[in-house]
């Protein structure tokens, strides 16, 4: 269902004013983590001054040591949604497990799976079910077959608004937390008419190569961004290294947009 065979348009992803494919680039800002009102709430004012239309944050964390801050669940939902009022932003966000699937869907516009999750079919189904948009994740470990039948798995309950964000693989290299191949935008956009978006920050894992990885996925027909931003990145909850401050992320914004002007 997500081949270019059943359909040879791109599809076009649209909640609020967050719109993706179809020429259309929908750029996603804001925190790993939701960690405060104050935190949150001046996160997603500096995305949309730069001229984002998506924000994300997480509340149900899935991190590598149970000792590490776990996301502020019920709480950090709210003050998403309390975000999205406040700014008119979609809100993405991740939800790990299917029994929180109904909880997530009260609050979010487009629920995340995570890299982690990419191959929990239970879950896969149950966001299918939902019919909220869904921002499916490549597994860190995953070829393109497996990623693009894990989309199936959504598709397949009747839900058509999937995006496949690539977010970096496994390798051997370890100049970066993943290896981000940009050649997975043409390699998709040949195979699926899904939108394609790009995570620079787990991609890289380093904030000083996000700005360069975002602008070349945008020049490579990105269909969208979905990038890591923090008011105070030393101190954040989670993944700090790979945030970009409120300026950073407003300079990526606009050489990206410039970048898709003169496509
Ligand atoms: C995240 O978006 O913060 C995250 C945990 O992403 P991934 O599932 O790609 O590791
Ligand atoms: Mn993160």
């Amino acid at each position: 269902m997500a081949s270019r065979e059943v359909r040879t348009e791109p599809s076009t992803i649209q909640v609020g004013s967050f719109t993706a494919g179809g020429g259309h680039v929908g750029y996603v800002g804001g925190p790993c983590s939701v960690e405060s009102e104050e935190q949150l709430i001046s996160s997603a004012r500096a995305v949309k001054a730069a001229g984002g239309t998506g924000l994300r944050g997480g509340a149900f964390k899935p991190r590598t040591s149970p000792y590490s801050f776990q996301g502020m669940k019920e709480e950090g939902l709210k003050l998403l949604a309390q975000a999205r009022e406040e700014t008119g932003l979609a809100v993405f966000t991740e939800v790990m497990a299917t029994e929180d699937v109904d909880l997530v869907c009260r609050y979010a516009d487009v629920l995340q799976v995570g890299a982690r999750n990419m191959q929990n079919y239970r879950l896969l189904e149950a966001v299918g079910k939902s019919g909220k948009p869904v921002l499916l994740k490549r597994g860190a470990s995953a070829t393109m077959d497996e990623f693009l039948l894990a989309a199936e798995y959504i598709l397949n309950e009747g839900n058509d608004q999937v995006m496949l964000c690539e977010r970096g693989i496994r390798t051997f290299e370890s100049h970066t937390r993943f290896t981000l191949p940009l050649a997975s935008i043409p390699y998709l956009h040949r195979r699926t008419h899904l939108p394609v978006i790009i995570d620079p920050s787990h991609g890289t894992g380093h904030t000083y190569m996000v700005h360069d990885l975002a602008v070349a996925a945008v020049a490579a027909g990105a269909d969208g961004l979905i990038i890591e931003m923090h008011p105070d990145p030393p101190n954040a909850q989670s993944d700090g290294y790979q945030s970009q401050t409120f300026e950073q992320f407003a300079e990526t914004m606009t050489r990206c947009q410039k970048v898709q002007r003169a496509l």
